[in-house]
């Protein structure tokens, strides 16, 4: 069991559940309890938990060298950059190691960006249930109170729109300080909310005529988990620019900022930085991860798992009283209840042996491995239904 946690800041709820090993879409606690777990780390170890393959470029690359700093060449990350700008339609790349640092790259090329255009009060239209993490700036960007509270006063340059109304964007054009639209183009922490294709198209011609910067954060969605490499490709466009992290390193953090066009061409020696961002040893596992996914078709296995999924929660749960939507698109689920479901998690847990999330306090979000098997799909459905079953 956890020790008495004193000596962290506590600023997580956690279960009382330690897990000490794990494979695949499993885990094992400290009693050698098996679980199944449909989170995978909140959409990192989108591979599996001991993916064999990533331990052994770990230990490969652990053995040759970890770090050198950007002061100097590094293969690792030339390689990377060009396999994810091949990948997304983008032509350059910044490492880094968190979404969130992935994000500031992306607002701070928009503040460039604005300096081209010679915009000196730059807005960045942001949108409603967004989520973009917890740094200063992020959280300015994020839709959420509870982010916010307490860290007042925000950073400026913000303005929320609802998501996916074409409408409400359009109402913006007369705002000449606007230089980007940041938006998620499904939002995981805002309750699972998929952007549909017209709107995202409507949003990058807007963007064109007015010279703003599309800026897509991918960072939940982007790496297979919609069941395309990345959420945009649902669409027929291009974002300027895209931020990756939490499935890039199947677990090693590291997280990446894309861009294309005029977008890429705005960061100059010395005008951002990161220590640890790039390094050989995330690289090299980020370039694995791709490799993998590459052969065994692994975005395409996520549309095919995450449509069984749906399927499934929607054949299982038919008519139950308590459920006002099931939605999601590839491995990214949502059940949306009529009630707060916050203990839902250790139930799961403890009852039926399972690792959910839920998000907006009423909807359990579902992000299994990418890797799973069809009979750990109907497990989890299975699960889930005899867990909302005893509601
Ligand atoms: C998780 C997440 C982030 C923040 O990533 P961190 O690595 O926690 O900083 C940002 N945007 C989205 C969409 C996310 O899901």
């Amino acid at each position: 069991m956890n020790a008495k946690q004193s000596y962290l800041m506590p600023t997580y709820t956690r279960q009382n559940v330690s897990f000490v090993r794990g494979e695949g879409a499993r885990l094992w606690d400290e009693q050698g309890r098996e679980y199944l777990d449909a989170i995978a780390g909140v959409a990192v170890t989108n591979l599996g938990h001991a993916n064999p393959e990533i331990t052994a470029v770990i230990s490969q690359q652990a053995s040759l060298l970890l770090h050198t700093s950007n002061m100097f060449g590094i293969p690792w990350q030339e390689q990377l950059a060009q396999k994810l700008c091949s990948l997304a339609g983008m032509e350059r790349a910044f490492f880094c190691n968190s979404g969130a640092e992935a994000n500031e790259a992306a607002l701070k090329i928009a503040r460039l960006h604005a300096r081209v255009r010679n915009i000196a009060n730059p807005q960045i239209v942001v949108m409603s249930n967004s989520f973009h993490g917890r740094t200063l700036a992020t959280l300015a960007a994020t839709d959420n109170r509870n982010v916010q509270q307490g860290f007042e006063p925000l950073m400026g340059g913000f303005i929320r729109v609802p998501y996916n109304e074409i409408e409400a964007l359009r109402d913006l054009v007369s705002n000449k300080s606007i230089v980007a639209v940041l938006l998620e183009p499904v939002q995981g922490e805002g309750g699972v909310h998929c952007a549909s294709p017209t709107y995202l198209s409507a949003v990058r011609q807007l963007c064109d005529k007015q010279d703003w910067l599309l800026m897509m954060d991918e960072v939940q969605t982007g790496m297979g988990r919609t069941g395309q490499w990345f959420g945009f490709q649902h669409a027929d466009i291009t974002p300027d620019v895209i931020t990756l992290a939490k499935g890039l390193g199947n677990g090693f953090p590291i997280g990446a900022c894309l861009a294309q066009g005029k977008a890429a061409q705005l960061f100059a020696a010395g005008s951002h930085a990161s220590t640890f961002g790039g390094n050989p040893l995330g690289c090299r596992i980020a370039c694995q991860v791709i490799d993998i996914m590459q052969r065994d078709l692994i975005p395409q296995k996520a549309a095919q798992l995450g449509q069984q999924l749906l399927a499934g929660l929607c054949r299982q749960l038919k008519g139950h009283p308590d459920i006002l939507a099931i939605r999601g698109i590839g491995l990214m689920v949502g059940i949306e209840l009529n009630y707060p479901a916050i203990d839902l998690v250790s139930r799961a847990l403890t009852e039926q042996r399972l690792l959910i999330t839920i998000t907006r306090k009423q909807t359990i979000r579902l992000l299994p491995a990418l890797i799973c098997t069809a009979e750990q799909v109907d497990d989890i459905v299975f699960r889930i239904s005899r867990l909302l079953a005893t509601c």
